[in-house]
């Protein structure tokens, strides 16, 4: 079987080359969406992927500022940074990277977003939201996934669909995404104990799990649908994800490629949601 790439990274380009237009109309009625990533720290990984998000944000027209704080500053300065920001008309969207230093509540600053410019779709009352089918801002890892998969027409409805891992940005959320659109799904985590028979009855294979190359073609059901979420870098540095892309080649139907799969959507559905956001006011 040929195995086709599901390519984020050209989905995504297509997309910000629309999303240019729809910023260049709003500033035209005097609109200009904006966007404030909070980073505390200097976690390497956090930085790059906040340098990216900018730079991406600021080619479709978006008004983006970074705010970078010390490690070191407290629970209630971080808090304070957020309340300004809520009560700034020209912020649309506020993104507070994570993970925060291990001083800091996540949740707790999370809650403190307004809920309305909350681009992520993490504060509790969008996830809230989410769970009950009602709109809001969605979290945006799988929902670039779901986008991604109907630009290719992936059937989701009746198939099995397997999920690994179950944390609350990727796992949890994908699986109640699936599961709208009529698949039925399992999820899986740390404590599983057939994972290979499960993914072996899989039709869609979502792996977040954060292992490099985990996932092996032989876990695979021939013709299986794989998406890989993983970012993590082998021995030399390499960014490589927790399916060996290699092994699934020929038994998967489609998979998504790392680099250039998942990350790219992940970072168009911030400044989809981010333009939204004016769009709907
Ligand atoms: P996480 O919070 O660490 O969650 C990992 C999940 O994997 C947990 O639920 C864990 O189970 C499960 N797991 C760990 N070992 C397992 C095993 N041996 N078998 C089955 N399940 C296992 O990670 P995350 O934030 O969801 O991220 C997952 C990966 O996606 C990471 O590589 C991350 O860098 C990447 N990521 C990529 C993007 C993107 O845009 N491309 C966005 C977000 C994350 P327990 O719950 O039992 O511990």
């Amino acid at each position: 079987m040929e195995t086709q790439l599901l390519e984020g990274k050209k989905l995504a380009k297509k997309m910000q080359t629309v999303m240019e237009t729809r910023v260049s109309q709003l500033k035209e009625k005097g609109l200009t969406p904006g966007l404030t990533v909070v980073l505390v720290g200097d976690d390497p990984a956090s930085q790059t992927y906040v340098r990216n998000k900018e730079r991406q944000a600021t080619k479709v027209g978006i008004k983006s500022e970074v705010i970078r704080l010390d490690a070191s500053i407290t629970e209630e300065e971080l808090l304070q940074v957020v309340y300004q920001l809520n009560e700034d008309k020209t912020v649309h969207g506020i993104l507070v990277q994570l993970p925060l230093p291990r001083h800091m509540n996540e949740q707790r600053v999370l809650r403190a977003i307004d809920y309305e410019k909350d681009v992520d779709g993490f504060h509790p009352m969008n996830m809230g939201n989410f769970l009950l089918g009602n709109e809001g801002a969605l979290p945006c890892t799988p929902l670039g996934i779901m986008t991604l998969l109907k630009e290719y027409e992936i059937e989701i409805e009746g198939k099995n669909a397997l999920v690994i891992g179950r944390s609350n940005i990727v796992g949890k959320p994908m699986a109640l995404m699936l599961m709208k659109d009529h698949a039925t799904i399992t999820i899986a985590h740390s404590r599983t104990k057939n994972l290979k028979e499960l993914t072996k009855q899989a039709d869609i294979v979502v792996a977040a799990i954060g292992r490099g190359h985990f996932i092996t073609g032989d876990f695979l059901k021939p013709g299986a649908v794989v998406v890989d979420v993983g970012m993590n870098r082998d021995e030399n540095g390499k960014l490589i994800g927790d399916v060996d892309t290699e092994s699934a080649m020929g038994i998967a139907s489609y998979i998504t490629p790392v680099p250039g799969g998942v990350g790219p959507m992940t970072i168009t559905m911030l400044l989809e949601q981010t333009i939204r956001k004016v769009e709907v006011d």
